[in-house]
């Protein structure tokens, strides 16, 4: 990880250390407060339209950080529907943000949000075997000026304002967890984009050790876990996570996280027909939810091209639903919108490289977990 100290992307930066770095430079100390109007107030990206900065003062900023904003490669879906954005970061490497309209919140409330769906990593280790991010295994982290700069690109080329955030994109972000408090930091910060933390939600697969780390930091993030198993022989034979962090370890994590926080957990539950959607996962689902006091998204599953996975009829998710209610669990299904919210990125990234690269066989390609 390039620590922030020898950082180069300017958006990695908070306020004190922009400061601290101008002040380094010989320049007033302020000058980092107008750089960060730019940024954030005015949404202007570049030092040579920064008209408040004196010349040799930008160009120099120009040597000393990198300015460029991710480069989007290809942007799918308009207004009123899911939008999709493909970015291509400085080393060439891609990642996807979608950008979900005004809709009832994906938690269950009706208010008027405009999420957006970001990235964490290029690729991913976790190799779950339903999701399209792991195929090729993981690349890199992405730092946190490529996180923060997701959200401004998306609301640049949008002209929409985005008041959620989901970390539901590629990668698993608690397996980037420096860059991801940073850069929820500099989205937080009353300098910045300034979204509050109830409105940001982290998405795991379950990395246990990462859940308590986020439970003792004082920011009330919201934290959603990828379940998709509600007994460990389930789990297993999706998640390999699961060989590392069991079921148990998990749920005394998201206990932990539960007595330290205000608000709810999230169990998310993709359904995977003949897999984890029998009558009795939900009726051990509704047990885990409701020992949990968490809330559960059941969101059928996205089929993935070159992957055996598929979707059950919408009589098996209904009835899935009905044993979870039974069971007296608070449950969401997410059917129309919802399922591509989720499992949209990855999938863009993934047609487009293979795309480029010719690949006929999507899924016999190098890397692959499959
Ligand atoms: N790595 C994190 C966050 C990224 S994945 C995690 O696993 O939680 C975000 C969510 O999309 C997870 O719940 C993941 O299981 C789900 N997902 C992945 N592929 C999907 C698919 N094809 N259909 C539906 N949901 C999918
Ligand atoms: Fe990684 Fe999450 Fe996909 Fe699993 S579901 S491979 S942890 S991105």
């Amino acid at each position: 990880m390039t620590g922030p100290a020898e950082t180069r992307s300017i958006k990695s930066l908070t306020l004190d250390e922009l400061s601290a770095r101008f002040g380094g430079l010989g320049e007033k100390p302020y000058r980092a407060r107008q750089v960060i109007e730019w940024l954030y107030r005015k949404r202007v990206g570049r030092f040579a339209e920064m008209t408040n900065l004196p010349a040799p003062l930008r160009e120099r900023l120009g040597a000393e950080f990198d300015e460029r904003p991710l480069e989007v490669v290809r942007r799918t879906g308009s207004h009123d529907t899911t939008q999709k954005f493909l970015f291509r970061l400085r080393d060439g490497q891609m990642v996807e943000t979608v950008l979900i309209p005004a809709s009832p919140s994906l938690y269950g409330d009706t208010a008027d949000r405009r999420t957006i769906c970001i990235s964490s990593q290029v690729g991913c280790a976790y190799g779950c075997r339903f999701c399209a991010s792991g195929l090729d295994g993981w690349k890199r982290n992405l730092d946190a000026g490529e996180i923060v700069d997701q959200l401004l690109r998306v609301e640049g080329e949008s002209g929409e304002r985005v008041n959620n955030i989901v970390f539901m994109g590629m990668g698993e972000p608690l397996a980037n967890y420096d860059n991801l408090l940073r850069a929820i930091g500099i989205i937080n910060a009353p300098w910045g984009p300034a979204i509050g933390a109830r409105h940001i939600t982290v998405s795991t697969s379950g990395l246990v050790p990462r859940i308590r780390d986020l439970a003792d930091q004082p920011l009330q993030i919201r934290l959603a876990i990828s379940l998709h198993g509600a007994t460990d022989a389930v789990r297993d034979q999706i998640m390999p996570v699961n060989r590392k962090y069991p079921l148990a370890e998990l749920l005394e994590a998201c206990a932990y996280f539960r007595a330290r926080k205000k608000q709810k957990l999230t169990f998310e539950f993709i359904l995977i027909e003949g897999v984890n959607d029998s009558p009795e996962q939900a009726a051990e689902l509704a047990k885990l939810t409701k020992r949990l006091d968490a809330k559960v998204n059941v969101i059928p599953y996205n089929t993935v091209e070159g992957l055996p996975w598929v979707r059950p009829t919408e009589r098996v998710q209904d009835a899935f639903m009905e044993v979870l209610r039974r069971g007296g669990a608070v449950a969401t299904l997410r059917r129309e919108k919802g399922h591509d919210i989720a499992a949209a990125c990855g999938q863009l990234r993934l047609q487009t490289t293979r795309a480029q690269a010719g690949d006929e066989n999507p899924v016999a390609a190098p890397g692959s977990v499959h």
